[in-house]
C-alpha cells in the first residue's frame, strides 16, 4: 500500500514526504501511516488522535509512530506561504474528528468522508458520528471556509465547491424530513419511504439512507 501511495506522489513531485494529514480515524485513511518513517509528521484532529489510539493497527510498539504527532482543536495551519494548508474542525458528522483540509493557494478542499460523494453518508456512531448534527457541521463548513473552488470528496471524483454546498442542502432536507416523520409517530420504514429528495439530487446513491434513518431515530430517542 505504501508503494502505491509513493508511486502516486512521485507523479506530482520528487520532494520527500514530510507530513501525513489524516481526515479521520478509518483504516482506509490512516492504514498506511506506520509504513512511513517516524520522521514524517502525522497530523489529525484531537478526537481522531483519541480514536486512533483505540485501533489495533497502532497497538504494536513498532507501529505506534503511525499515531498523530500533532493534533489540534478548531483550526491549524500546516506549512507556510504558497504551501499553507489549513485544517478545520467544525464538529461531528461522519465521526467526531472530521478534518476539512484546505490547500489555500490551490483553492482546493479535501472533505474526507463527511462528503464521500453524491450519496447518503456512512455515519460511524462508534467513533462519535452523528446524524442529527451532520447538516449543522456541513452548514458550518459552507459558511466558514472561504476561497475554495474545487472539492475532493473522500470516495468520489473531484467536484465543485457548489456541489459540496448542495450536499449540505441534501443532508439538511433528509434529516428534517426524517425528523418530522419521527415526530409524527411514523416508523423508520415509513419515514424512509416518504423522503423524496429534490430533483437535483436524483443521481444520488441512497444505499445508506436506511442506516442513516436508524441512527437518526436512535439519536432522537435520547
Ligand atoms: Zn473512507
Ligand atoms: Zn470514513
Amino acid at each position: 500500500m505504501k508503494q502505491a501511495i509513493l508511486d502516486k506522489v512521485k507523479t506530482v513531485t520528487d520532494k520527500p514526504i514530510t507530513h501525513i494529514i489524516n481526515t479521520h480515524t478509518h483504516g482506509d485513511h490512516v492504514g498506511s501511516n506506520e509504513f512511513f518513517p517516524a520522521s514524517v509528521e502525522v497530523v489529525a484532529h484531537e478526537n481522531t488522535g483519541a480514536n486512533m489510539q483505540k485501533m489495533d493497527a497502532f497497538k504494536d510498539p513498532s507501529k505506534e509512530h503511525g499515531l498523530p504527532d500533532r493534533t489540534y482543536k478548531d483550526k491549524l495551519t500546516v506549512l507556510q506561504g504558497n504551501d499553507a494548508i489549513d485544517l478545520y474542525y467544525f464538529g461531528p458528522a461522519h465521526t467526531n474528528g472530521d478534518t476539512f483540509v484546505v490547500f489555500r493557494n490551490l483553492r482546493v478542499m479535501h472533505a474526507g468522508d463527511v462528503f464521500a460523494g453524491p450519496q447518503s453518508p456512512l455515519i460511524d456512531v462508534n467513533n462519535g458520528g452523528t446524524a442529527v448534527g451532520y447538516p449543522d457541521t456541513l452548514g458550518k463548513v459552507a459558511g466558514g471556509v472561504k476561497n475554495v473552488d474545487t472539492v475532493i470528496p473522500g470516495h468520489s471524483k473531484v467536484t465543485t465547491w457548489q456541489a459540496f454546498v448542495d450536499y449540505g442542502e441534501f443532508m439538511r432536507s433528509f434529516v428534517e424530513s426524517i425528523r418530522a416523520a419521527a415526530k409524527a409517530g411514523k416508523s423508520p420504514e415509513q419515514a424512509l419511504a416518504e423522503f423524496k429528495p429534490a430533483d437535483k439530487f436524483k443521481a444520488y446513491t441512497l444505499t445508506r439512507a436506511k442506516d442513516n434513518v436508524g441512527v437518526l431515530y436512535k439519536e432522537l430517542q435520547k
